[in-house]
Order: C-alpha cells, then sequence, then structure tokens
C-alpha cells in the first residue's frame, strides 16, 4: 500500500491548489456505489499511470473508514484509520444526496482532502480552488514557513515537525499544526505535477471487509 506522504520528493515549482492535495470526491463513491455498507474498496491517486498515494475505504452505515499509512518525510510511517461520518439530504426529483461530514469543522463538503496527516475539508486544509489562479505553488511552502515561525521551529518544511512552544495552548498548538502539514503535503505533492496531473482511479479490491475490521 502507497499510504499518504510517502514517496514524495520536493524541489518541484507548480501550484498549491486543490488539484494537489488528494481530492476525495462524495459524488464518485456514490456512483461507484463505494458508500454501500460492507463495500471495501482501494482508491489511489496516480500520476502518469504511477500510484501516488493510496488509502483503503471501508464502508459502514452512515461512515466510512479511510485507512492508510502516514509519514511526513524522514519521520518513521503510521498507521491512520479515519472514521468519516456521511450525511444525506432529499433531492427535489426524488433520491438522496450523499456528503461529508468534515471530520474537523464539521460542514457538510462533497470533497475532502488528504494533504496532510488527516482528511478535511478545503477549508479547514486552507487551499485555494485552481481555478482562483492564485498562489504560486512555493506559496506553500512559504505559508509553512510562516506558521513554523509563530512555532519557533526552523525554517523549512524538510525539517519536519517540532515541538509544541512553552506556553502555547494545545488546541491552538493542533490547529497550527494541522494547517503546517496541509501547506507541506501541498508543496510536496507539486512534484508530482511535473510528471502529469494527479488523477483518482477506484479499484475494487474486495466486497466483503469483515476480515479487515
Ligand atoms: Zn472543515
Amino acid at each position: 500500500m502507497g499510504g499518504i506522504g510517502s514517496g514524495r520528493r520536493p524541489g518541484y515549482s507548480g501550484r498549491n491548489t486543490t488539484e494537489d492535495s488528494l481530492p476525495l470526491d462524495i459524488r464518485r463513491l456514490q456512483r461507484a456505489r463505494v458508500l454501500n455498507p460492507g463495500r471495501f474498496v482501494s482508491w489511489q491517486w496516480t500520476v502518469n499511470d504511477k500510484v501516488h498515494s493510496s488509502i483503503r475505504i471501508i464502508a459502514d452505515t452512515n461512515s466510512l473508514t479511510l485507512s492508510y499509512t502516514y509519514a511526513l518525510r524522514g519521520n518513521p510511517a503510521e498507521a491512520v484509520n479515519q472514521t468519516v461520518w456521511l450525511e444525506s439530504t432529499p433531492c427535489a426529483l426524488g433520491g438522496h444526496r450523499q456528503w461529508f461530514t468534515c471530520p474537523s469543522c464539521k460542514s457538510r463538503v462533497a470533497v475532502i482532502y488528504g494533504t496532510g496527516r488527516l482528511f478535511a475539508c478545503r477549508r479547514c486544509k486552507g487551499l485555494a480552488y485552481s481555478c482562483q489562479g492564485e498562489s504560486a505553488d512555493d506559496r506553500a511552502a512559504r505559508r509553512a514557513d510562516c506558521l513554523r515561525k509563530k512555532l519557533g521551529w526552523e525554517p523549512g518544511i524538510l525539517n519536519g515537525p517540532g515541538l509544541r512552544p512553552k506556553g502555547m495552548h494545545l488546541r491552538t498548538y493542533e490547529r497550527l499544526l494541522v494547517r503546517h502539514d496541509a501547506f507541506v503535503g501541498v508543496s510536496l505533492a507539486s512534484m508530482a505535477r511535473k510528471l502529469g496531473s494527479l488523477q483518482g482511479q477506484l479499484e475494487v479490491i474486495e466486497a466483503d471487509s469483515s476480515s479487515w475490521r
């Protein structure tokens, strides 16, 4: 399994946009019937047919479990299991539309992003839409450095995370850390854009998830 944060290399100029950020779109999952309870699939982001990152998705009633390994460069890989709750709203013409509940801010969203350690919505990740056209690529690294300064860490995202500064509240620290990790993820993922655009591909491994619980 590829995992998130593994296999990325820095040093390429791209753009800090949502496309760099491992988007997971519930409409695609719904079309592929991944949301049906008991489904178990692997979702991959590929660049030129090479797997860039991958996660496992296990569907339960009203929730998905996203399962992957996460490693910030130079740090040991960590197994992550994140539960993301689902909501549904009725459609005007009948049926229901599904949504993610952002694990961080609890907003109802169609897309969550996997840059950084955990998935969350665009706003929580501080990401721009590509159509907004702003944000040159190293903007992500620069913004990460800004946060590093606040945290009293050595500049340069490749230096890895430091410790919580004395006197900083844990919640403040965690909020800064989430944003920092997101910027780092975007910055490193931009390397992939040199080779080709990131694309999500769906591969069904098993229909029965019982052996993975
Ligand atoms: Zn959010």
